[in-house]
């Protein structure tokens, strides 16, 4: 596999899936999953924290010197890798729609995406991993061994987001939910640095109408044809 690192990444737009179908994955590969999404909700959330505005790239820099993050392996296969701020385990905070939103934001800022992507190759350098997000096949990983590009339409995201909050005992709105949803594609995606898109090289997968257990079933099967 010549330079290639044994790394699969799955990048798409909020609510696709990519989250369940790259837990799936890594166990099936026996790899670590890295959830990038993790990382710059943890960002937001140390903002919102320390009262500071998310598009404040000075304050927020001065935040970073004093921010130390480790990602710990959840104790059951379906459940939120385990995120350490400063030593503090902040997990249940990170999957609210405010903090979706701030991460959106601060994700934007040179400062963070820096910082995160250099963490996000230290924890990826001897490969076995999947990672997930909006830039592991551009950005982070440009030399992984299988790219994969996750879409669903906004509706279909929104609807399996809304069931996703209520499961965790959130009350929420789907218009709502849609809302964001449309507007963090289009934050996500017109951002200068690293934008949400395709890799060249990655395989795009319709995920509309397919169950998360399909979606792995193909993935895995590109990566068993290209070993
Ligand atoms: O994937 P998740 O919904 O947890 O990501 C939260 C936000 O973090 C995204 O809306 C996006 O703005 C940002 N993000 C990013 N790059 C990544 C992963 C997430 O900019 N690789």
């Amino acid at each position: 596999m010549s330079d290639k690192l044994n790394i699969v990444t799955i990048d798409g737009p909020s609510g696709v899936g990519k989250s369940t179908v790259s837990r799936l994955l890594a166990q099936r590969l026996g790899y670590t999953y890295l959830d990038t999404g993790a990382m710059y909700r943890a960002v937001a959330l140390a903002c919102r924290e320390a009262d500071i505005d998310p598009s404040d790239e000075r304050a927020v820099a001065a935040l970073l010197k004093k921010f130390s993050l480790n990602l710990e392996p959840p104790d059951q296969v379906d459940a939120d890798v385990r995120v350490f701020l400063n030593s503090r385990e902040i997990t249940p905070f990170l999957r609210t729609p405010e903090i979706a939103m701030t991460a959106s934001k601060v994700s934007a800022l040179p400062v963070v995406r820096e910082k995160l992507t250099q963490l996000q190759r230290q924890i990826g350098q001897h490969g076995e991993i999947v990672a997930e997000g909006r830039d592991t096949g551009t950005v982070v990983f440009p030399n992984a061994s299988w790219k994969f590009y996750l879409d669903a339409s906004p509706e279909e995201r929104a609807r399996r987001r809304t069931e996703q909050l209520e499961q965790k005992g959130m009350k929420v709105d789907l218009a709502a939910i849609l809302q964001q949803i449309i507007k963090r594609d289009r934050n996500d995606s017109t951002r200068s640095l690293a934008p949400l898109k395709p890799a060249d090289d990655a395989v795009i997968v319709d995920s509309s109408r397919m169950s998360a257990e399909d979606v792995v079933k193909v993935i895995l099967s590109h990566i068993t044809h290209s070993k």
